[in-house]
């Protein structure tokens, strides 16, 4: 029985693809929405069907909810998958499609529309005992009341959007002197990336692992966890490298944090795939938030477990039950993953966009590459940087270092500036390779400045 005949795909490069690969393997027709920069791009080639949605900018096209919806009507997609970014959160964007009878591949529109609130999120999570750090209970309307609770839970303190993501809006204040313009320059930059103002101040962590867990709940209360992801390697709150396992799990502490993650999945009525991120230092975690959505690292995972995180969204996203208990769920081996941007790390970081004159993507065992890109493509300025994700596995950690710089070695991009030697520095550092990682690992290893 297919799960769909035919899905529409709310997105663009490289997850676009990875999420047609799950229709072709289920035998299911897919849709491509294209802007008008990307009528070349390999995600529209690879699709069954594909329609112009618009002009280069997201407004006007992968953000055009309206125009989403209708194309998916009259192609006959049953079924829109959102991918990451772009309308993966957008609760609105879910509650529309339901509205006019159109599966959302990802969880209930009220459950995103929760968990899309730090703050209620937070509250909603400390309330099931869940552990979350210190901080204000409610957004910030006051700067004295702000002072009174900094001052309670003791400086560093982070500034937070309270609908932010992508690292963007966030402030770290060492002293009191420093609160009141963290909080109101937040707060400016809150209202103009997200439409909501609300900042909320948190203990801020100097040295901590980021550390996330992959659950899955179907729509008839059961749900799993697919262990753990460490994602500690950061720059500027942005991911660039991940791993799964952690290097730093025990048994015991899995225990705990996956027993959190679920109560997490549980307190939200959560369906779907869905990923609860934490923050871990000396012995303890805290909730940070839960990302409503498959995620970019999602493939490491999968690499781990074996199991296909997207062909599973769609199987519940089709009403059915998880093939699996939690008993039959287990680790093999050890993943990684590296994200290539299109910038170059000797100038800042900055993106560089621009055509690919040569391109041999690497391969061999243990080799997992998803990329939207191709020799002579043109990387246009308008989108995310991120233009292939290079993922390796073995059986042991130290293997899986070895594989991925071997991987490295094999990658070859011409014609724009990447972050390929970013990593080839980050698989070669003693720190790393001894998995003493936390989030300020790159500045302190001197791999960046900033
Ligand atoms: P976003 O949703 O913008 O990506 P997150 O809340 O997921 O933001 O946090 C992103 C990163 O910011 C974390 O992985 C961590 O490195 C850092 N961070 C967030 N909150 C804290 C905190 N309280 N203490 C230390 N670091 C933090």
């Amino acid at each position: 029985m297919k799960f769909f005949e035919k899905i529409l795909i709310a997105n663009r490069g490289e997850i676009a693809i990875r999420v047609m690969r799950a229709c072709r393997e289920l035998d299911i027709d897919t849709v491509a929405i294209y802007s008008e920069v990307d009528k070349n791009a390999l995600h529209v080639k690879y699709a069954d069907e594909a329609f112009a949605v618009g002009e280069a900018h997201p407004s006007k096209s992968y953000l055009n909810m309206e125009r989403i919806v209708d194309i998916a009507k009259k192609s006959g997609a049953e079924a829109i998958h959102p991918g990451y970014g772009f309308l993966a959160e957008n609760y609105r964007f879910a509650k529309l499609c339901a509205d006019e009878g159109v599966t959302f591949i990802g969880p209930k529109s009220k459950t995103i529309q929760a968990m899309g609130s730090k703050i209620g999120s937070k509250q909603m999570m400390k309330k099931a005992g869940v552990p979350v750090l210190p901080g204000t209970d409610d957004g910030i309307r006051d700067i004295d009341t702000a002072k009174k609770v900094a001052a309670e839970i003791g400086y560093p303190v982070i500034v937070k959007a309270s609908a932010g993501g992508g690292g963007i809006g966030m402030q770290i204040v060492n002293d009191e002197a420093a609160l009141e313009e963290a909080i109101t320059g937040s707060m400016r930059i809150a209202r103009s990336a997200f439409g909501d103002p609300t900042v909320f101040i948190e203990k801020y962590l100097v040295k901590p692992r980021h550390i996330e867990f992959q659950v899955l709940a179907d729509e008839h209360g059961h749900a799993v966890h697919l262990f753990d992801r460490e994602c500690s390697i950061q720059r500027r709150h942005q991911k660039l490298v991940e791993e799964a396992p952690s290097a730093i799990m025990t048994d015991e502490l899995r225990a705990r944090m996956s027993s959190a993650a679920l109560k997490v999945a549980e307190v939200s009525d959560y369906t779907n795939a869905g990923s609860v991120e934490f923050l871990y230092s000396n012995g303890n975690f805290y909730f940070m938030e839960m990302n409503t959505r498959l995620q970019v690292e999602h493939t490491i995972t999968e690499f781990i477990t074996g199991i296909d995180l997207v062909k599973q969204q769609i199987a519940i996203a089709a009403g059915e039950s998880l093939p699996f208990d939690q008993q039959d769920i287990s680790i093999r081996g050890h993943a990684i993953e590296c994200r290539i941007n299109a910038e170059d790390p000797l100038n800042n970081f900055a993106a560089d966009p621009g055509k690919i004159q040569r391109y041999r993507s690497p391969g061999g065992p243990g080799i997992r590459v998803d990329s939207g890109i191709h020799m002579g493509y043109m990387i246009p300025p308008n989108y995310d940087s991120m233009i292939a994700k290079l993922c390796a596995w073995d059986s042991t950690r130290p293997e899986v270092i070895m594989r991925m710089r071997r991987a490295i070695s094999e990658y070859i991009i011409l014609g724009i500036k990447t972050t390929l030697p970013l990593h080839y520095a980050i698989m070669n550092n003693p720190q790393f390779i001894e998995g003493n990682t936390h989030t300020h690992f790159l500045q302190e290893e001197h791999i960046v400045k900033t």
